[in-house]
């Protein structure tokens, strides 16, 4: 509970500073939906926080919320993952430890990786010219399920021709 507040405070305070900092109106709105996107746990869509808000009876636009993730992107709060799925994925960023991910290129599936090395060896990377807010890595893929469906479609092909 106290680490939960905590992580809100500090969010909500360093948006208030990219809003000033680029004059932008602090509207309720805003400070709704980052609370909202700090409550989703992992990944998730825009129709995914769409139903959060609902759920806590805020209405607001598609297009708010659009824009609202955007201008949380561009404060360093939200990640939007690259991933080639139809729907644009985000995802909060509650600490600064490195975070690494497989990609499904086929059923676009995510999965975290925990490989410590490889967080040692992002911890590690420290550009000279370039201030860093977050570390990921994405390994791109064939996931089991649909290795194995592939396989079974070119059985299935094989015996055909
Ligand atoms: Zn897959």
């Amino acid at each position: 509970m106290g680490e939960k507040s905590t992580i809100h405070e500090a969010v909500e305070e360093q948006f208030r500073c990219y809003m000033i900092a680029n004059g932008m109106r602090q509207t309720k709105e805003r400070y709704a939906i980052l609370h909202a996107i700090y409550d989703i746990e992992g990944t998730f869509t825009i129709e995914d926080l769409q139903q959060t808000m609902q759920d806590r009876r805020f209405h607001v636009s598609t297009g708010t919320l659009y824009l609202t993730t955007q201008l949380l992107v561009q404060a360093n709060l939200l990640i939007r993952h690259p991933f080639s799925s139809s729907a644009a994925i985000f995802e909060r960023i509650v600490d600064d430890r490195p975070r690494s991910y497989q990609i499904c290129s086929h059923c676009h599936r995510i999965t975290r990786i925990k490989s410590k090395e490889l967080a040692v060896s992002l911890e590690n990377y420290h550009p000279r010219s370039f201030s860093i807010s977050h570390r990921i890595v994405y390994v791109y893929g064939t996931c089991t399920s649909c290795n194995r469906a592939l396989h079974k479609r070119l059985r299935l092909a094989l015996k055909q021709q």
